[in-house]
């Protein structure tokens, strides 16, 4: 089994807030606000046994989005890139992992936000270079930014 990839969950020594690591890239990042199954409007991270992620956005708890996910892991539902890499790669929906990583706050004035979400996702895509090849991420459309 192939460890690489694996998404620690740290203690921060050195920081007073828990730290997840994504292992390709080797960077540490503090979780974004308290995030549970409940949560909603977060960013989240799928990962499977190849270290290739997945960052995905929901208005939904993050259970509802992880169940979601299983599904068309489970279905085989090819439309999907975590369902058509699980696929292409035999793994088992039992190794799917995910965690929520940023709970995206309410603008205080207003304004849109779902745009606001996107671009939260479009930096965690980035940040933790999961586009394609790299990551599971096919595509991002960036026209919601100009
Ligand atoms: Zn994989």
């Amino acid at each position: 089994m192939v460890t690489t990839g694996v998404v620690l969950v740290l203690s921060a020594i050195a920081h007073s807030k828990p730290l997840f690591q994504s292992t390709p890239l080797r960077q540490k990042h503090p979780y974004k606000g308290v995030i549970s199954w409940h949560t909603t409007r977060v960013i989240c991270s799928i990962f499977c046994p190849c270290g290739k992620y997945y960052i995905g956005k929901t208005t939904h708890s993050l259970k509802v989005h992880k169940a979601e996910h299983r599904s068309s892991v489970r279905c085989k539902n090819l439309i999907y890139p975590v369902a058509a890499h699980f696929a292409e790669a035999a793994h088992s929906t039992s190794s799917l992992r995910y965690i929520g990583i940023e709970k995206v706050a309410h603008l205080r004035r207003g304004g849109d936000f779902n745009k606001l979400l996107l671009k939260r996702e479009a930096f965690w895509i980035y940040s933790l270079n999961t586009l394609a090849p790299n990551g599971l991420k096919i595509d991002f459309d960036l026209r919601h930014f100009l």
